[in-house]
């Protein structure tokens, strides 16, 4: 017997009295309704009904390698959005806005966040934390900022020694939490 089908959320997909409700389904009033989009699965050995995701949501968790562009530099924190997850083209489910603690972006102790980080700039993080808010790292040698444009003239920054970046054309050097391959990382 074929008992797979795909169906939609609110579609109604058994009764309780022979199914329960499980992943990807709930009940109400004795009737079991699918809550997400996908196939539907009667399983008669457990008598339950659930609904299987064909794309499971793509969910931010720590230690997940991310690339985010920062927000607002703050005194002790930057925020970041969080654009995508490393080798996952699909879109974030979860929440994407983020922020590095001072404590979080370099290896060497700094206080000052402008020192490290720029609005605009774009880095790979280690997610830390998702609960209760997420939280993003830029800590270790091939985290930090991958991309940069200048903030007076939009050229693209170019490296300069292991922490500062270079405006070919205003001619100024400004620091900067480097990822170990600033400047050849290619993000599809
Ligand atoms: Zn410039």
């Amino acid at each position: 017997m074929d008992n797979n089908n795909d169906v939609f959320p609110g579609d109604k997909v058994a009764i309780e009295e022979e199914y329960l409700a499980s992943e990807g389904t709930f009940a109400k009033d004795g009737i079991v309704y699918a809550a997400q989009i996908g196939t539907l699965v009667l399983d008669d050995d457990e008598c339950i009904a659930k609904v299987i995701s064909p794309n499971p949501p793509n969910i931010l968790k720590p230690g997940d390698i991310v690339y985010a562009t920062v927000g607002d530099i703050r005194k002790t924190m930057a925020t970041a959005d969080v654009l995508c997850k490393d080798g996952v083209s699909r879109r974030i489910g979860s929440e994407t806005y983020g922020t590095i603690h001072v404590s979080k972006i370099s290896p060497n102790y700094t206080d000052d966040v402008s020192k490290e980080l720029r609005k605009g700039d774009l880095i790979r993080g280690m997610v830390t934390s998702v609960k209760p808010s997420l939280q993003l790292t830029t800590k270790d040698e091939h985290l930090g900022v991958i991309r940069s444009y200048c903030g007076r003239c939009k050229t693209e920054l170019v490296r300069k020694g292991k922490a500062s970046l270079f405006c070919p054309k205003c001619e100024r050097t400004m620091p900067r939490k480097l990822a170990d391959d600033y400047g050849d990382v290619v993000i599809e």
